[in-house]
């Protein structure tokens, strides 16, 4: 049978990938599998085509390996062709990242560009998720730039918060860098600017410049020699003060897009920086950094929110009017959750009203809360990726994100018994078996259904026991099973005194049978546990005063052995994680 030259070509270029990634010598059956991958159709034919495979192989491990590497090289496709699309894709499974504009195998550069300036969310998780996967799916570089040049703004305490959920994610950069760092090469562009007639700096009052730019009218300030403007410019660092003076871009004041209406790139602050303290009084504007860090850092595609879209003109005219290569700007939606702001205006209110408690409060949806709450790093990337690239606004439930967590953590947590003191019955089990001695035996359960490898607890039980009230006010007279234990009859149930209910039963065998199964705390191994279900935080755009329910509970003490971050099913409550010394987080249902 012919084979077609461009399966040929496909199947060449896998043979010399596997060698180049395992020391040299392709294996004839990782190529196989990974052209069934890229071309499902072609598995019905695929015994037709292992000679051809078994062939080509045989060649590609005669080459040396650099003879490997330079003809890899030569084929690797230049992405955009449809057949790398789809190679890509299957081999990622990124069904929704579609393929970036002239994006060149092993050429692009991204970059997640944070301001040190309070805590990452989920919105951040975004960003540096689909930066970091659009590098790593054209086996590119990616970047992580703290754009740090607003010093009034920024903390210590934020660029560690930033760090802390990259490490969390899983992200990992290839480079790490601060925009900071680069203010003499800055301001070398600021002045170079200056020389092409390309800015000027503006000594007009605030309230004069916001005037003039609502209304389109350019500043006697403009008009000005580039000589004169130098001379400004210096003064900037020493003589003027915060207010006195901006470096504008020479723009257009009449543009239908305020943003090109001579916008600042540099403004005066004198504030303590977290990194450079007090070296710096001539800060850039973020429009005027990001620009000029994107295109010298090399930056090929440069993804950013959607609000930032009416600054793209901005972007490209800087670089333009210094003659710097432009990367591609593409931007992406935000991403929150229904009644959980991303935005510092909102919650920083609430945390210092103590509404809130704190950045990592878990009805907050910024990276320190959520881990905090239980969802795994895994499952925020399966979600990010889920959602992809979309431009269209994004608020899902945070239901969603949930389903990805349960399914994730759902065979690793150990399922325990608690109950809530709110719904509580004390029981004495009367007319137990001779063998049940009433000094406390010991029970083994297992910790989980099917996965065998969590284990099993032993439990100390004797002859009463905690049960949800719920599930015995209606089963007076009948048999009932308490799970993995043995059956009993619920004889009576005492109105509560004090707190709870108490009841007593009648024991009546092991045999497992099909009556109503209620799970159980027995009075010997309880710990009193408090768990934290956190809820919208805003209903109707307001703050929800029930966002946080304290729910008290009986639990075994198996739960409070737990590690602090362990990850538990209370069985009919929902999963959770320990936070502290008998505290726990609902994570989800
Ligand atoms: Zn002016």
């Amino acid at each position: 049978m012919a084979v077609e030259e461009d399966t040929l070509l496909l199947i060449r270029r896998l043979a010399l990938r596997n060698a180049v990634e395992h020391d040299g010598k392709a294996m004839v059956d990782k190529v196989t599998a990974k052209l069934i991958a890229v071309r499902p159709d072609l598995r019905g034919n695929i015994k037709v085509l292992i000679p051809t495979i078994r062939a080509v192989v045989d060649e590609v491990n005669r080459l040396s390996r650099d003879e490997q590497r330079s003809s890899l090289e030569a084929i690797e496709p230049r992405v955009g062709d449809a057949g790398a699309a789809v190679e890509a894709m299957a081999e990622h499974r990124y069904h929704n990242l579609p393929q970036l504009p002239d994006a060149v195998m092993g050429r692009v550069v991204t970059r997640f560009p944070p301001e040190p300036n309070g805590y990452p969310h989920i919105g951040h998780a975004k960003a540096m998720i689909i930066d970091e996967e659009y590098a790593r799916m054209y086996k590119g570089r990616f970047i992580l730039r703290f754009d740090d040049t607003n010093p009034a703004k920024e903390k210590r305490e934020y660029y560690d918060a930033i760090m802390d959920g990259l490490r969390w994610l899983n992200v990992k950069p290839d480079l790490i860098k601060n925009t900071s760092d680069d203010m003499e090469l800055l301001y070398s562009y600021a002045e170079r600017l200056i020389e092409v007639d390309g800015a000027y700096v503006c000594t007009c009052k605030p309230d004069t410049i916001k005037r003039n730019r609502a209304s389109g009218i350019e500043c006697v300030c403009r008009s000005l020699s580039r000589e004169e403007h130098m001379e400004r410019w210096h003064k900037m660092f020493n003589e003027y003060r915060a207010n006195q003076a901006i470096l504008r871009f020479k723009g257009d004041m009449r543009s239908s897009n305020t943003v090109m209406r001579d916008p600042t790139l540099f403004r005066i602050i004198e504030h303590e920086h977290p990194l450079k303290g007090y070296r710096y009084r001539v800060w850039p504007t973020y429009d005027f950094a990001a620009s000029i860090e994107d295109s010298i850092d090399g930056v090929t595609h440069a993804l950013r929110s959607k609000e930032y879209e009416l600054r793209n003109e901005l972007y490209y005219a800087i670089l333009d009017r210094l003659g710097l290569r432009k990367p591609i700007v593409l931007e992406f939606s935000r991403l929150e959750f229904e009644g959980m702001p991303v935005s510092k205006r909102k919650i920083a209110p609430l945390i210092e009203k103590g509404l809130v408690k704190g950045w990592d409060d878990p009805r907050l949806p910024t990276l320190a809360a959520l881990r905090r709450r239980g969802i795994q790093p895994e499952a925020i990337r399966e979600f990010v990726l889920s959602l992809g690239f979309t431009k269209a606004d994004t608020k899902p439930p945070f239901e969603v994100l949930e389903a990805i967590n349960r399914r994730i953590i759902d065979a690793s947590a150990p399922r325990l018994f608690m109950v809530r003191l709110d719904d509580c019955a004390r029981v004495k089990v009367h007319g137990l078996a001779d063998d049940m001695p009433l000094d406390g035996s010991a029970v083994v359960i297992r910790n989980h259904p099917t996965n065998k490898a969590l284990g099993s607890r032993v439990i100390k039980v004797r002859d009463e026991f905690y049960l949800p009230l719920s599930d015995i006010i209606d089963a007076v007279g009948r048999e009932i099973r308490l799970i993995d234990l043995y059956n009993v009859v619920i004889e009576r149930v005492e109105p509560s005194e004090g707190g709870y209910a108490s009841a007593h039963a009648t024991f009546t065998g092991y045999e497992v049978k099909d009556v109503k199964k209620v799970q159980w705390v027995s009075v010997d191994d309880a710990v009193q546990i408090r768990v934290l279900v956190p809820r919208h935080l805003y209903v109707d755009d307001a703050y929800n005063p029930k966002s946080l329910e304290v729910v008290d509970a009986y639990a075994e003490s198996y739960a409070s052995r737990m590690d602090v971050g362990s990850i538990m099913q209370f069985v009919r409550f929902g999963f959770c994680r320990a936070d502290a010394d008998g505290i726990f987080i609902m994570s989800h249902k």
